[in-house]
């Protein structure tokens, strides 16, 4: 799969979501420059495969996702934290804005990432595109206001703490 990075701009969103008006992509934009703004080290960088701007069907491994963004808040010492904002194709062929909060796992079977919290929207209905993007972006403004620390987001979610997790040796 090929991943494009860079700025977004109306030219790349009319590529990535066929049949969405200029009007979508105006509100979609200042969705996207708000979360831009309250980015902690400000990058405007965002990746995007235009081969999935089509629904690729359920065939293909792994999740299609069309667009995405992520923004490390923490990383040091095997622990991490960082922000996600995506789109992609479910199952049914329908589109979805999701974010999340990733967060390092210190169960004694290492999961990788586990999600401190995290905002699905359909797209579809009585909501757009252009809506869906302004929820994900106005949850995920929400929480690069709130706890930088690993730790608060585990403990939020009820997930097993960095102190249990180095009792039980390295
Ligand atoms: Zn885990």
């Amino acid at each position: 799969m090929t991943m494009t990075s860079g700025p977004l701009s109306a030219a790349t969103l009319e590529l990535l979501f066929p049949g969405t008006e200029a009007a979508d992509h105006e509100r979609i934009l200042h969705a996207v420059e708000a979360v831009d703004a309250v980015c902690p080290s400000g990058n405007a960088v965002w990746e995007w495969s235009p081969d999935h701007a089509a629904f690729p069907g359920t065939d293909a491994p792994g999740v299609p996702e069309i667009l995405l963004k992520e923004i490390p808040l923490y990383d040091a010492d095997s622990e991490w934290l960082g922000l996600e904002f995506d789109v992609e194709w479910t199952e049914d062929g329908e589109l979805k804005v999701c974010v999340a909060v990733g967060v390092a796992c210190w169960c004694e079977v290492n999961h990788g990432t586990h999600y401190g919290d995290s905002l699905n929207v359909p797209v579809g209905g009585s909501t757009s595109l252009a809506e869906a993007f302004e929820a994900a972006a106005a949850k995920l403004t929400t929480w690069l206001g709130g706890s930088r620390d690993p730790e608060w987001w585990r403990n939020l979610a009820g997930l097993p703490s960095r102190v249990a997790g180095m009792s039980g040796g390295e």
